[in-house]
């Protein structure tokens, strides 16, 4: 991956961790000057200041955002509280508007970043641009997408780059509006070195309680900023209500947020590092059996071969899987995380004894 620039070289004077935060939408001039003045007195001033203009909604018939007339307010947020604006834009005309209000930082939304052509589109306008933008994850947890948007930025000549983890639809888990894959962000970072990933704690909990522990698990995480829905009257928002804080709760929860050093900054502490070789040792430990184990499953193999057997049988399967889960949850290992072991480790076996079987040489009868 190219080297690109990180935030504190997008020449505003911005550093990680970023602090975003502003109104899911803007609604009124008098809104946007309320938040100011809400985020001025709290003494919470944000690094930059977010606010949705174009609102893509899920259904028709919800407020779907005051368009260009609202970028026109982004003045009242440079008069009060001198700080870069950033707004979300969906297609190749918010782009245009958005440039032509100078906005000064762009953001590419979740439902917008599933779409190639639509990231695409935008990409054209901004080809030879200097503006930073920001990417959402798609809806749904495909690092290919998410890796992709910003690839068609950085092929238009913007260098300027961050990703933001909003977390990722699921249905069947109701603890989360999006629930958060924090081995999703940790990935890009490995695959784009430097890439900061901003946490947006508003669109993954969807309620107010709830929001400084994930903000919290993303500083853990490593993440490189925080993106937090602000609005002076949350519950009469016209987006986004249950989720929204005020400046003064906002405060609070960067006060209470214990932003982490990263650890890619700096030397670890001896014990750190004594207890990374015991890791090291051990994994080393792991692969020894794993060895002994495979190759006791390819004799398992040879022998099913000679036997005329079929590889898999779904009573002993039934039985692995039951008694490994059981043994590990004694020892204090999820059920989850045993049953995506032992699933890992039969795949594997399942497939080296039907190998076995597709390249040995006929049985001679
Ligand atoms: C938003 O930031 O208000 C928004 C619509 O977010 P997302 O794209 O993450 O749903
Ligand atoms: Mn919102």
């Amino acid at each position: 991956m190219k080297p690109h620039k990180q935030i504190k070289d997008w020449g505003m004077g911005l550093t990680a961790p970023l602090i975003i935060a502003g109104p899911c939408s803007a609604e009124t001039p008098e809104q946007i000057g309320q938040i100011c003045k809400e985020m001025k007195e709290a003494n919470v001033v944000p690094h930059l200041f977010r606010a949705g203009i174009w609102k893509p909604r899920t259904r028709p018939g919800s407020f779907e955002g005051v368009g260009e007339e609202g970028l026109k307010w982004m003045e009242i947020v440079r008069h009060h509280l001198n700080i870069p604006i950033t707004v979300e834009v969906g297609n190749a005309s918010h782009a245009e508007l958005a440039l032509k209000h100078k906005v000064d930082v762009l953001w590419i939304g979740a439902r917008t970043t599933v779409n190639p052509f639509a990231v695409q589109e935008i990409a054209e306008v901004l080809r030879g641009v200097d503006i930073p933008v920001m990417i959402k994850n798609p809806m749904n947890p495909d690092l290919e997408l998410w890796m992709g948007a910003l690839e068609r930025m950085y092929a238009v000549g913007i260098d300027k780059l961050a990703a933001i983890h909003r977390g990722f639809s699921d249905e069947y888990d109701k603890r989360y509006r999006n629930k958060p894959n924090w081995s999703m962000p940790i990935h890009l970072k490995r695959e784009w070195t430097g890439m900061e990933v901003i946490n947006d704690p508003s669109h993954i909990v969807g309620r107010r309680d709830g929001l400084l522990e994930v903000a919290q698990s993303a500083m853990n995480f490593g993440l490189d900023g925080l993106m937090i829905e602000t609005h002076h009257d949350p519950d009469k928002a016209w987006s986004d209500a249950k989720q929204q804080v005020t400046p003064a709760r906002l405060k609070e929860m960067i006060s209470s947020v214990d932003f982490k050093t990263p650890l890619e900054n700096m030397k670890p502490d001896e014990k750190l590092q004594d207890l990374r070789r015991a890791v090291d040792h051990m994994d080393d430990q792991l692969l020894d059996i794993l060895q002994e184990r495979f190759a006791a499953i390819d004799q398992i193999g040879a022998h099913k071969r000679e036997h005329h057997l079929t590889v898999f049988q779904s009573d002993r399967w039934k039985e692995v899987m039951e008694s490994r889960t059981r043994k590990g949850v004694a020892k204090h290992l999820s059920e989850k995380f045993m049953k995506e072991l032992l699933y890992c480790i039969h795949e594997e076996s399942v497939k080296r004894q039907e190998k076995q079987l597709r390249e040995a040489e006929p049985i001679k009868k």
